[in-house]
């Protein structure tokens, strides 16, 4: 049994007492964050190690300090906590670690056990696991939002009933307008009262501009990134595309963030012309999934551009006008709305980067990416771009079906291997 396992065992066999399970993961990332800092990774530039590093951080800050802390989910104004000192939990990301100790199966069960829906998405399933086992440590309050994710909002009214923290959902409208944008503009600074009273200090505002500036400073070095990612290769594996999630939503404006950006648009420029198949990736991706980093991980065969998550909204931020800003952000993001904005973008994106496929992921129990399969494949089809949509889960390793994926990814890295089209531009 390798380590990582043990590890797992270790955790699930200790929820007699949650707290020491809680010590476990602790101490887990507490090491593995001292690895990262003192071991380097050969196989990866600079910007990719201090990508790990600040992740495995990230995680653990609101573990550490769950005083300090906030629930959140993907698309949560994180900005706002980051400018008062607040560290965010975002559930997505626990979940994926939880899986990442392959222990997801424990608090899977545990959220069905209790009567949550089979269906429901694995990501929310093993968070509810780890809040009914009381795995997780009390934050202070939580913040979601109406957009993209159906089940966000029960799950987020479950946690905070169960740990009795104030909630704030923001509703966010289906299109954008100025009028839409002061709907949501008042409710972010209603949102912002309800932090100040929970935490018991107020926002400074020249600190939300500062953090504003930095994510706005960063995303010229996202944009200059992207733009070399055009033709020249990159190296990538699926835990470190899940891993620049951080970087692109819950932990954009940090000063560690800002400086991963800037990095990656510097180590990009080392590296070579591509010559590999590029693949554009739909929806998240199943980090653990043993084929599927056969073929992606660090694969100079088939190159792992990016996936769209990683630019569902690109634009500048009014830092003098943030809550206007935040509200603008949310409403326009490539995922509110209709899913002919989100594959139109994602089309765009697969012609800008030179993709030579597209693989779509429908992860078990998001309703959302699965019912717009259909709508990529035409828009694909229709642009002839090779395109592929498999089913799986990105954090049960349970529920994957090995054999029907290997297949279909198979079948389709031929195909591409032997498309003799000019690539689309
Ligand atoms: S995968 Fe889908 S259902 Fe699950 S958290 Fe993300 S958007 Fe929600």
């Amino acid at each position: 049994m390798d380590i990582i396992k043990k590890y797992g065992y270790a955790i699930k066999n200790s929820m007699a007492n949650p707290e020491t399970s809680l010590n476990l993961i602790k101490t887990g990332l507490f090491f593995e964050k001292f690895r990262l800092s003192k071991f380097r990774n050969k196989t990866l530039p600079p910007s990719l190690q201090y990508l790990n590093k600040i992740c495995v951080q990230y995680i653990l800050e609101p573990l550490q300090n769950s005083h300090s802390s906030a629930l959140v989910n993907l698309f949560a104004p994180a900005e706002l906590l980051h400018a008062m000192n607040i560290y965010p939990l975002f559930i997505e990301a626990f979940s994926s670690f939880l899986s990442g100790f392959t222990c997801e199966d424990y608090f899977i069960d545990y959220a069905t056990n209790c009567g949550f829906s089979e269906t429901l998405c694995s990501y929310h399933k093993a968070f509810l696991g780890a809040i009914n086992s009381g795995l997780l440590p009390k934050p202070r309050f939580a913040i979601t939002s109406s957009m993209i994710c159906d089940a966000n909002i029960s799950t987020f009214k479950h946690t905070s009933k169960q740990y009795d923290i104030p909630l704030y959902v923001i509703d966010i409208p289906y299109e954008y307008s100025k009028d839409a944008e002061k709907y949501v503009s008042v409710q972010i600074k209603e949102m912002v009262n309800m932090m100040e009273d929970v935490m018991k200090k107020s926002l400074d505002e020249n600190k939300l501009k500062e953090v504003i500036m930095r994510e706005n400073a960063s995303l010229i070095y996202r944009k200059n990134f992207y733009t070399s990612l055009q033709t020249k290769y990159f190296p990538n594996t699926l835990t470190l595309e899940m891993y620049k999630l951080f970087a692109s939503h819950v932990a954009i404006g940090r000063e560690e963030t800002y400086t991963f950006y800037k990095m990656q648009a510097k180590d990009i420029k080392t590296f070579k012309e591509s010559k590999s198949k590029k693949i554009l990736w739909v929806h998240l991706l199943p980090f653990y999934h043993k084929l599927l980093k056969n073929y992606f991980n660090l694969s100079e065969d088939y190159q792992l551009l990016t996936c769209d998550f990683n630019f569902d909204y690109m634009d500048e931020l009014d830092y003098n006008h943030p809550y206007d800003a935040l509200a603008k952000k949310m409403i326009l993001n490539q995922y509110n709305g209709s899913f002919e904005t989100k594959a139109q973008n994602i089309l765009k994106a697969a012609k800008t980067l030179n993709a030579d496929g597209v693989i779509n992921f429908c992860h078990w129990g998001c309703k959302q990416s699965t019912g717009g399969t259909m709508i990529l494949k035409e828009l694909f089809k229709k642009n002839n771009l090779p395109f592929l949509s498999i089913d799986g889960d990105c954090i049960d390793r349970r529920n994957t079906q090995d054999g029907q994926i290997q297949t279909r990814i198979e079948a389709f890295l031929e195909m591409i291997n032997t498309n003799n089209r000019r690539k689309v531009v």
